[in-house]
């Protein structure tokens, strides 16, 4: 078996019981890495799935946006593992409305799950980050947090903010072996969109084919959805040796949205 790049570290990935935080969970446990699994709904499947990559996994249950339970996730995960050397902050949720009908607790719930938790899970981390002179912070942001679209106030809002947040922890630990980066990706065919293709073919009329194409064409240039496995190999990038100096970006996997 070849030596796997990633062996002796540990991830966590908050909301990886799905979609694209699984997909990374799982790149970086077939590199080795030891994984900190968290996420409603099923989660049986989700730590066969990293398991079958032979490495440990350990699930917590911890809701993203109450931070005693994230101080309790991360107390957690060190006390099983030593420290958390890879953190990946992904858990989200989102909600479509215009601004003035937008309901206060979506509002609360999007900035604590998709803002407020890697503030929690960053702060946490970090001195045993700085103390082992390595880590690896990667933000799932969104093409949202470089450009906007209409009754996603709340979501654009979390987003941008998640970005500016990569990089002010980036340039607090620029001299040093920990890095923040985001992920920005574009349309992404995971449950979290599936309901958006839904309201839209219900809406329309449309089948849901018609309506993915009709999404993909508005906004993805590639007219192709980003997967799981390509924002997954971006992470095992970010946490190679070749990313020792990428600092603070923003980066695009988003078939072309932001390039228009
Ligand atoms: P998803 O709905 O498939 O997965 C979301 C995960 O977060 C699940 O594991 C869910 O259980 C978990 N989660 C939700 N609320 C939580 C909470 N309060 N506490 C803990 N876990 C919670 O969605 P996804 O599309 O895989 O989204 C993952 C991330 O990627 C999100 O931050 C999302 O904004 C971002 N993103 C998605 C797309 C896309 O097109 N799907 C595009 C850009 C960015």
């Amino acid at each position: 078996m070849t030596a796997r790049s990633l062996q002796g570290k540990t991830a966590l990935v908050t909301g990886s019981t799905s979609g694209i935080g699984l997909g990374i969970a799982l790149s970086l446990a077939r590199q080795g890495a030891n994984i900190v699994l968290n996420g409603f709904g099923d989660v049986e499947g989700p730590k066969a799935e990293v398991a079958a990559h032979g490495v440990k996994v350990l699930y917590h249950g911890a809701d993203m946006s109450k931070p005693a339970e994230i101080e309790d996730l991360m107390k957690q995960a060190a006390a099983t593992f030593g420290r958390v050397d890879i953190l990946v902050n992904n858990a989200g949720i989102q909600h479509v409305a215009n601004v003035e009908s937008f309901p206060v607790e979506k509002w609360d719930a999007i900035i604590a799950i998709n803002l407020t938790s890697a503030f929690h899970t960053t702060r946490l981390a970090m001195p045993a980050m700085k103390a082992a002179n390595w880590g690896r912070i990667i933000n799932v942001a969104s093409a949202h947090g470089l450009v906007a679209s209409a009754q996603k106030s709340a979501y654009v809002a979390s987003k941008h903010g998640i970005v500016g947040f990569t990089k002010s922890v980036a340039l607090e630990t620029a001299t040093t072996g920990v890095t923040s980066n985001a992920i920005c990706p574009g349309w992404v065919l995971t449950p979290l969109v599936q309901k958006q293709v839904d309201a839209r073919a219900a809406a329309n009329g449309q089948t849901n084919e018609e309506a993915k194409n009709e999404l993909l064409g508005e906004k993805q240039p590639s007219l192709q959805f980003t997967t799981p496995e390509e924002l997954g190999e971006l992470a095992v990038f970010l946490c190679s040796p070749a990313g020792n100096n990428v600092r603070g970006v923003a980066w695009q996997v988003d078939g072309g949205w932001t390039a228009q």
